[in-house]
This record gives structure tokens, C-alpha cells and sequence, in this order.
């Protein structure tokens, strides 16, 4: 008889499999206070209260307090199995609950790599004495009576005792905490109903107010100024209903930390529906940052596919893009009904920080004051600038609308880059040209382009010598080039015509203007044919429009302002910087201490 050998291939006993299944649920602290703390949720509870303890280096304790309906003795025994769930009852239930995340396992899994301490105590007659379990190590080391008012109370300690290796991948205790405070955060902002309390070490860190409205929710999370800078969101369609809130466009940040979306009030994470939100912004976001939105999204649960991951909810929609584009419209739309004008120094407290408004200073004695001449622009430079400005006039005018943006009547211009204005309110309204003639010209590329000539011939075509790798991108682009006013063709090896240019771009007439600009479109990465349409249209609109420190007559700057009003989104440029700040009136007498 042929010898066997001895087996490389173990089975693994059933406690340790669940050990290795519980990685997949329980990483960390903070995916400890989650699933702890979903469970709460799920039990109904009005007051959730997490108690962390931690000595230098990491965090020791973990207990998660709830008023929830709590559980008799029998079903405190049995949470503990693998798969033991009360939110199953039948097959049928199956889709929907497992979608939820719900997998019975939470309780297991913790207690297999922990020390758990579950006190409970269930609500109404006959429920008699709280109980205890102990359990550790996948074990149930002890079920007794215990006095507890009704709820439940599950400590965790010692995580990880049994596990080493998992134990070395912890980070420093602050990572570990700031993780743990983000996970009970995006718990919080999206059951603005539940009040929710944080302590570490004794010490409150969080602390939510009990209210159906989530702008409380926000402020007592993120703070006054962060919930004064959020516009409300909603969108009730078959397929989704989205509710919550926005940031405006101003404060964006490097990372989307505040971005909170909750499905079916689950807190979940999904990259689709984080760009969905950056494109409703479109080019009031500057490229690589992002909003704030705490969103709530409904949607039908078997429609909805759930990957429970650690820390965050990774997950797909059914008929995702009908969802996605719903989202997007509905940010569309909320940007749309304000009037985005950051003012200062109220409300921007991004500006009002950065911006030092300081007393004139007044003429010291022995110090003669100096003071520049207001800018007068030469016969020349009037000219040039109204060759760019004439192209402002092309016809505009909001489909249907009025301007969002109130009456504007221009008192000056300063440094030859800001123009000074007034509102009928008596705000003062300061206007960056540059950007303002940018997202003029941004909209007769893009906006308007049905029915008009929007391309101009030149007298003389310009001949564009390129480099192989240039001419393959230029022939790649010709068409999105064409649809905005280029005639681009090729005309022997790596060379190529150019024949008409925007009409945007008025006489730009000098070869080298030309040569700079197509070298700039060219110059990105081949991208999507929507973004290369969207390169090329920002490229012409900061090409064509007229320079910080260039004079303008008070006529020019009036001409400016007025199609400013008329553009779709006239708070930004294309490229996402605001194009005008307002001072109110409060704000001037703020600044000049009249209260
Ligand atoms: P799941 O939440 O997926 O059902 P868990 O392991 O997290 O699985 O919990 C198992 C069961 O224990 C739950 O279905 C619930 O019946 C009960 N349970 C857990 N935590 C609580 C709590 N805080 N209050 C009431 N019941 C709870
Ligand atoms: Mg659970």
C-alpha cells in the first residue's frame, strides 16, 4: 500500500474559522463601535453612548450603552452564536436584510477575538432581571443575573488578545481614535433622530442634541460655521428619494472626509456616487477637491448590494445609472436656487480668515503718505481691452431667467483687476475681472453654442508643426475642437492648419496667441471625450479673456458685470476660484467696530 504522506492541508475547527471570518468585520476599534452601535440602531434605540478607555498607547475598553428594547436571557445566550440573527425570519427576508448588512455575525466575530461583557434587559412585564454574559475567545464563559435599568450594554476589552498579528496592525492610539470618532460621526449625521454621546477617558469629545433635523446633527459634529455654509438638498423620484445637504462651493476640501452618505440609513461608502455629487457641481468645484453633502439616500433594499468591508460600506446599485444621474441633477439643481456670492466676512469663514483687513493707514507725521494714481488705461490698451471685451456681447441672456445675482451698479476698479460694485441692498460686491470675463466667455463656448456662428475664419491660417506624440493628441481632439469654434486639419506629416478659431476669442490674430493656447490643450493626458471637450472650453475661455491689471473704462467694467449676471453659474470661474465677494452691510459696520 502506497504511503500517504503526511497532509499539508489543515481543517480548520469552526472557532477558529469564524476567528479569521471576524477580519473581515472586526479590523479595528472603530469597526468594533460600529457594529456595536448598529446594533443599538437596530434595536430601537433613542441614546446611544460610547464609552472608550485607553492607557498612552491604545485603546483598552470599549462599551456601547443603549436604551434599546434590550433582550431576554434566552436571546442574550444565543446572540453570540455564528449567525444568529433576529432580523431574518424567513428565506424571503433574506435579500432584503442581508443587503442591510445585516449577517448575524457581529456579536460572534467580536467575541471570538475579545473580551465581551453584555448586560441587558428587555423592556415591558415579564422580563424580569438584566443579564450577564461573559464571553471571551469564542466562548460563552458566564450567563448571571444583573441589575440594569432596560437596554443593553456591551463592553469589549482586550481586542485582539488572541489574534497578534492583528493586534500589530493597529496604529497609534490618535489614528486609532480619530477613526473610531468618524465611524460613531457618519452613525450620527445619519440618524439625526438618535442622540449620540463620545467619551474617552471620561472626557466628552462628542455629543449629539436630540432633533428630527439634521443641520443639528452637523453643527454639533463639524460646528456652526461648517453647518452655515450648507445649502438643502432634495429629490423624490420612483427609483430614489435624496435628502440632506450640500456645502457650497467654496470651502472645498483635499479629501471627501465630508462626504456622508447613508443608504436605507446605512452609512456607506461608493466612489460612483461621490462623483455623481462632484459633477453636479461641474466647474464651481476646482479639480481635486470636494464638497461637503450629508446625503440620505432611499432606496429600494433590493436594488441595493452591500459589501461589508471594516470601516466602510462599499456598495453597488441596481440600475446605478439612472441613480447616479438622479443625484446629480438634484446637486444641479440646489446650487442652482442660491445665490452663491461668498460674503464677508459673516459667512466665508475660510475667507474671513485668510483675508487681513487692516485700517487705512493715515498720514503719519514726517512720513509723506503715498498715494498711487488711480490707473487711467492709454488709448492703446482701451482699444485692446475693448477687442476682448466686444466679444462679451455676443447675445446672452439665461434660458427663461432672471439673474441670481441682484443689480450691480459699478463704482470703480482697483489695481486694474478687481471692479468695485454696489447692490441695491447696499453690499458692497468686489469683482475679480479675470475670472469673471473667464466664465463669460466659459459660457458663449459652452452654454450657448446652439444655432450661433461660433467660429471666426482667419485671413491667414496658422501652420502648426507638432511633435508625433502632439499631432496624434491634436488628431485626436479635432472634433471636440471643432464643436467649439476650431478648423483644425491636417496637412502633411505631424502638420497641420488651422483655418478658423472661436469667435470667443475675438481678433486673436497673432500666430504665437494660437500656438500657446492649442499647446496648452494638448499639452493634459488623453482623458474622457468629456473632459477634453471641458479642457478645451476652460483653455479658450482663460485665453480670451482680459488680464488682471488691465485698465478698464467704467463703461467696460459695467459691460462685464452685466454679462456676468447673465452666465449660468456666475460665482466662479471655469476653473472653480469665486469671481466675486460681497461685503455686507452689517459686515462693513462690523469691520468698523459700529455696533
Ligand atoms: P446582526 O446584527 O447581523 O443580527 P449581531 O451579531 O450583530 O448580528 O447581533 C445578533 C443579534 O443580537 C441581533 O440580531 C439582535 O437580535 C441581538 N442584539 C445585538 N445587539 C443588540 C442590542 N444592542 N439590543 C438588542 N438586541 C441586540
Ligand atoms: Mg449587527
Amino acid at each position: 500500500m502506497a504511503e500517504e504522506g503526511t497532509p499539508t492541508i489543515h481543517l480548520l475547527d469552526p472557532a477558529e474559522a469564524v476567528k479569521i471570518a471576524a477580519g473581515e468585520g472586526v479590523e479595528r476599534p472603530a469597526s468594533v463601535v460600529k457594529e456595536l452601535v448598529e446594533n443599538s440602531l437596530d434595536a430601537g434605540a433613542t441614546r446611544i453612548r460610547v464609552d472608550v478607555s485607553s492607557d498612552e498607547h491604545r485603546i483598552t475598553r470599549i462599551t456601547v450603552t443603549d436604551d434599546g428594547t434590550g433582550m431576554n436571557r434566552a436571546d442574550a445566550r444565543l446572540a453570540f452564536l455564528p449567525h444568529a440573527t433576529s432580523k431574518i425570519r424567513a428565506l424571503a427576508d433574506l435579500d432584503e436584510t442581508i443587503s442591510l448588512g445585516f449577517r448575524g455575525e457581529a456579536l460572534a466575530s467580536i467575541a471570538s477575538v475579545a473580551r465581551v461583557t453584555l448586560v441587558t434587559r428587555c423592556r415591558g412585564g415579564g422580563c424580569g432581571a438584566a443579564t450577564r454574559v461573559v464571553a471571551a475567545g469564542g466562548e460563552i464563559l458566564g450567563v448571571e443575573d444583573a441589575g440594569a435599568p432596560p437596554g443593553t450594554s456591551v463592553t469589549v476589552e482586550d481586542l485582539f488578545y488572541n489574534t497578534p498579528p492583528r493586534q500589530k496592525f493597529l496604529k497609534s492610539l490618535q489614528t486609532e481614535m480619530a477613526q473610531l470618532a468618524g465611524a460613531l460621526e457618519a452613525l450620527a449625521i445619519s440618524h439625526p433622530r438618535v442622540v449620540f454621546q463620545l467619551l474617552h477617558n471620561g472626557r466628552e469629545r462628542l455629543a449629539t442634541r436630540q432633533g428630527p433635523d439634521l443641520l443639528e446633527a452637523i453643527r454639533a459634529v463639524y460646528g456652526d460655521d461648517a453647518a452655515g455654509d450648507l445649502i438643502p438638498l432634495l429629490a423624490e423620484r420612483p427609483a430614489i428619494r435624496a435628502e440632506g445637504y450640500i456645502s457650497t462651493p467654496f470651502f472645498p476640501r483635499k479629501t471627501p472626509s465630508r462626504v456622508l452618505i447613508s443608504i436605507n440609513g446605512r452609512p456607506v461608502f461608493s466612489r460612483q456616487i461621490l462623483r455623481a455629487i462632484r459633477k453636479g457641481y461641474g466647474t464651481l468645484l476646482p479639480s481635486h477637491t470636494y464638497p461637503a453633502a450629508f446625503l440620505d439616500l432611499r432606496i429600494d433594499p433590493s436594488r441595493v448590494d452591500v459589501n461589508v468591508h471594516p470601516t466602510k460600506r462599499h456598495v453597488r446599485v441596481g440600475e446605478e445609472h439612472e441613480i447616479l444621474s438622479i443625484i446629480e441633477e438634484a446637486v444641479r439643481e440646489s446650487l442652482r436656487k442660491e445665490d452663491l456670492t461668498p460674503r464677508v466676512p459673516e459667512r466665508g469663514a475660510g475667507i474671513s480668515r485668510e483675508a487681513t483687513v487692516s485700517p487705512v493707514p493715515g498720514a503719519v507725521p514726517g512720513i509723506p503718505a503715498v498715494t498711487a494714481p488711480a490707473r487711467t488705461p492709454t488709448l492703446e490698451s482701451a482699444r485692446l481691452t475693448d477687442r476682448r471685451l466686444r466679444q462679451t456681447e455676443l447675445p446672452t441672456g439665461i434660458p427663461g431667467g432672471e439673474s441670481r445675482v441682484p443689480e450691480l451698479e459699478v463704482i470703480g476698479q482697483i489695481a486694474g483687476t478687481y471692479i468695485l460694485a454696489r447692490t441695491p441692498g447696499d453690499d458692497l460686491i468686489l469683482i475679480d475681472q479675470h475670472a469673471a470675463h473667464e466664465r463669460v466667455l466659459y459660457d458663449q463656448v459652452t452654454v450657448r453654442r446652439d444655432g450661433r456662428k461660433v467660429s471666426q475664419e482667419l485671413l491667414v491660417p496658422v501652420i502648426l508643426r507638432e511633435s508625433p506624440r502632439e499631432a496624434a493628441v491634436l488628431r485626436e481632439i479635432t472634433v471636440p475642437l471643432g464643436e467649439r469654434g476650431f478648423a483644425v486639419e491636417e496637412f502633411g506629416r505631424d502638420t497641420f492648419l488651422v483655418r478658423a478659431i472661436p469667435s470667443v476669442l475675438g481678433r486673436l490674430g497673432d500666430p504665437l496667441d494660437i500656438h500657446d493656447l492649442l499647446g496648452d490643450i494638448i499639452s493634459g493626458d488623453a482623458d474622457t471625450p468629456e473632459e477634453t471637450g471641458e479642457r478645451i472650453s476652460r483653455s479658450i475661455a482663460c485665453k480670451g479673456a482680459i488680464k488682471a491689471g488691465t485698465p478698464c473704462t467704467p463703461e467696460q467694467c459695467r459691460r462685464l458685470v452685466a454679462q456676468l449676471r447673465l452666465t449660468e453659474s456666475p460665482w466662479t470661474c471655469p476653473h472653480g476660484r469665486p469671481t466675486m465677494v460681497s461685503f455686507s452691510r452689517s459686515a462693513l459696520d462690523a469691520l468698523f467696530k459700529r455696533t
